[in-house]
């Protein structure tokens, strides 16, 4: 999330008048960041993490839980906890930072600094994780807790929810038939965002989640929960013309989506094209720890038949008008977009050779005009076409005070809209009036219950990114089959029963990459080539690797639909065949090549072993263990419906598994052992 402005925010009417001055200048400001900075070289692996909470508020007697309001109180005294702290905290954890969210009941978390490439910062992650929900866990009410569960299952159900209550008849900015317009943060960036989707697309979002039908679900079902007769907005009647689908979980406003928590991760690359290739090679696996990170089975109090919130976010902020979804002929609006704003990867954008033209074969809207001014500064098709197909979309949230920018000091509005375009990944230019280089964020999965899960997909994903830039992996297939993959990875159990697409071959051309690494240096700035690796190991995971090798004469290229084939999670995890040794067999090919200590490459094993497990079923997805207790509630009528009661114990037990005070083996490892002991042993 970028940085919050103090300032007046702009109606939609007015942003309208505004956006094509955004955009010019935003494209200005990037012109002069990749002036600046596209031959930058050098650059440090650096890395980090965030977190996001829910902080729910339990009550013990009534035996509820309900989402505590209480943001804003809870960041000022985090930080003025984290101001002070600076002295005693633990040496090896930089002061963190806590971060406002979209919902005025959750926060972020980051390192306050980021890791390095070195074996003990990347196993660092956990305890790190573990010292901000301690530090968070500490300065909530005797009766709060911070959750990272990815949705709250009772978001907009009748009644209360929140702490305190209010009515969504009060909700001003989303207009939504069942979240009040305090679910928001109050900050003006959040509400203008909420009305300004709204008022740009012509009607409230309208999402609906296919309902998991149990034994006892009325069918058809139609929604009784539903304030169909309701007439306070404009919009009210809508729900009954249609937005709301039968059989279906229906939801109208952007909390249900951005009020959802997620796992992020940032990298630094070595150098611009790095990014690129590494940005590339990560857009196939987004889909896939998706499905592997599944943690969001309940919406609004039922049970859905998908397991993942990408498509209720996606929905939340499809600001897209009639025209451009493609349900009217063009008129007013400029493009037909096949996609919210928020979903995932269209384009590949590297410039090496095996990223063949075939792979994008996604429709592709963008801006003619400014991917014009980009190729005549001497940008490439692929980053031309990148930036203005995000540029397609209009700003949301303009403050009349910041208007007018120094284009070469400033990056304001370009960040404007490329942090409205939320998608799977995220190629970052590096900030202005900074040291940070290109960097790539991954950003599509779930948030786990427990820390020790979110260490081990973050080790997973940082290892894997290493994989890709030191090996050279090939991971490319067709995006559209990459876009199959994210609606399969959102079924209900898509990690055991699903398929996905996924390249046979992944090329690993790391044997000629590493025998030929000294032949080939990087360019100046980077650290030294990798000289008889893997005899002479590595001390750290470095970032900067001697440019791929060029394609061999008479390379045999294979048509594009037979480089690729349907895998089983485990497959693509832990191997297929004598061919495809897997992520997780890459992973391990890669950690042999760095000079680790045993009780070290343990620690990583052990977090590998729960993505392998994950992956080969002997444990459940966050998912399907939340489904799972909510069906085996005593209380649970198989009637899809979770009621307060069910959501009480789903809370208090998800809270004593992370704190390991309760048991679960299906889970996690048996010998997880939990945060109890976090806040005595760190000294807080
Ligand atoms: P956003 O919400 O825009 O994605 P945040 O500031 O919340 O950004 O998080 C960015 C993450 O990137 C943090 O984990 C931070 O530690 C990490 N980070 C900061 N600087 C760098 C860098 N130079 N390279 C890689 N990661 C970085
Ligand atoms: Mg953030
Ligand atoms: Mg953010
Ligand atoms: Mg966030
Ligand atoms: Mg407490
Ligand atoms: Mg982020």
């Amino acid at each position: 999330m970028g940085l919050l402005y103090l300032g007046t925010p702009l109606t939609w009417d007015e942003v309208k008048k505004h956006a094509d001055h955004v955009r010019f200048h935003g494209i200005t400001q990037f012109l002069h960041t990749w002036d600046r900075l596209k031959d930058r070289h050098g650059d440090e692996l650096l890395w980090g993490d965030e977190v996001e909470y829910l902080v729910v508020a339990l009550d013990d007697e009534q035996k509820d839980a309900k989402l505590s309001l209480r943001q804003t109180e809870i960041l000022e005294k985090l930080s003025t906890i984290c101001g002070d702290i600076s002295s005693d905290c633990p040496d090896s954890i930089s002061v963190p930072t806590f971060h406002p969210e979209y919902g005025r009941y959750m926060l972020e978390s980051t390192p306050g600094s980021p890791y390095t490439g070195s074996i003990p910062d990347l196993l660092s992650v956990e305890a790190n994780m573990r010292y901000r929900r301690a530090l968070a866990r500490k300065h909530l009410k005797r009766h709060e807790i911070p959750l990272t569960l990815t949705s709250f299952p009772r978001l907009g159900v009748p009644g209360p929810f929140t702490e305190p209550y209010f009515d969504p008849a009060d909700a001003v900015s989303s207009h939504s038939l069942f979240l009040p317009e305090e679910i928001t943060n109050p900050h003006a960036r959040f509400p203008t965002l909420t009305a300004n989707i709204r008022q740009r697309r012509g009607s409230k979002v309208a999402i609906n989640l296919p309902l998991f039908f149990d034994t006892q679900t009325p069918r058809p079902f139609v929604d009784p929960t539903i304030p169909w007769e309701r007439s306070l907005y404009a919009e009210d009647p809508e729900a009954k013309a249609g937005a709301a689908l039968t059989d279906h979980i229906y939801m109208d406003a952007m909390g249900f989506g951005m009020g959802c928590c997620c796992l992020q991760l940032t990298f630094q690359a070595c150098h611009v094209a790095d990014a690129r290739r590494m940005y590339d090679g990560l857009i196939p696996i987004g889909p896939i720890l998706l499905a592997l990170s599944a943690a969001s089975p309940i919406w609004r109090g039922y049970l859905a038949d998908v397991d993942c919130r990408w498509n209720v976010i996606a929905g939340s902020v499809d600001d897209r008008t009639e025209e451009e979804r493609g349900l009217k002929p063009l008129e007013n609006s400029r493009f037909k977009i096949p996609k919210s704003r928020y979903d995932s990867v269209d384009l590949y954008i590297s410039t090496d050779w095996i990223n063949r033209p075939e792979y994008n074969d996604n429709p592709l809207p963008y801006d003619q005009s400014i991917y014009s001014r980009l190729r005549e500064h001497g940008i490439d098709d692929l980053l031309s076409k990148h930036v203005s197909h995000l540029f397609i979309r209009d700003p949301l949230v303009v403050f009349s005070e910041t208007l007018d920018q120094d284009d070469e000091k400033s990056s304001d509005h370009f960040e404007n809209l490329q942090s409205t375009n939320w998608q799977t990944l995220r190629f970052k230019p590096p900030p202005p009036n900074s040291s940070i280089g290109w960097r790539v964020e991954f950003r599509s999965m779930e948030v786990q219950m427990t820390d020790y899960e979110n260490a081990a997909f973050a080790v997973f994903v940082v290892l894997l990114s290493r994989v890709i830039l030191s090996f050279n992996t090939n991971f490319y297939i067709p995006i559209s089959k990459v876009d199959e993959n994210m609606a399969r990875a959102q079924r209900r159990d898509a990690a055991q029963t699903g398929k996905f697409y996924f390249r046979k071959d992944v090329g690993s051309r790391h044997h000629s990459a590493v025998s030929s690494a000294a032949s080939s240096d990087c360019s100046s700035g980077c650290n030294s080539p990798v000289n008889g690796v893997p005899a002479g190991k590595e001390k750290k995971m470095r970032n900067c690797f001697p440019d791929p090798p060029l394609p061999e004469n008479g390379i045999n290229v294979l048509p594009v639909e037979e480089e690729y084939e349907e895998m089983t999670m485990n497959e693509i995890m832990n191997g297929k065949g004598d061919e495809f040794p897997g992520l997780l067999g890459l992973i391990t090919a890669y950690l042999e090549t760095l000079d680790i200590e045993p009780d070290e490459l343990n620690k990583i094993h052990n977090y590998l072993d729960l993505v392998r497990r994950r992956a080969n079923g002997s444990l459940l997805t966050p998912a399907t263990w939340i489904r799972n207790f909510v069906r085996a509630h005593p209380a649970y009528k198989h009637d899809s419906v979770v009621s307060a009661e069910i959501n009480y114990d789903l809370i208090v037990a998800v809270d004593e598994i992370e704190r390991g005070v309760r048991k679960a083996d299906d889970l996690l490892p048996a010998d997880y052992t939990g945060s109890k002991e976090d806040s005595g042993s760190i000294g807080l």
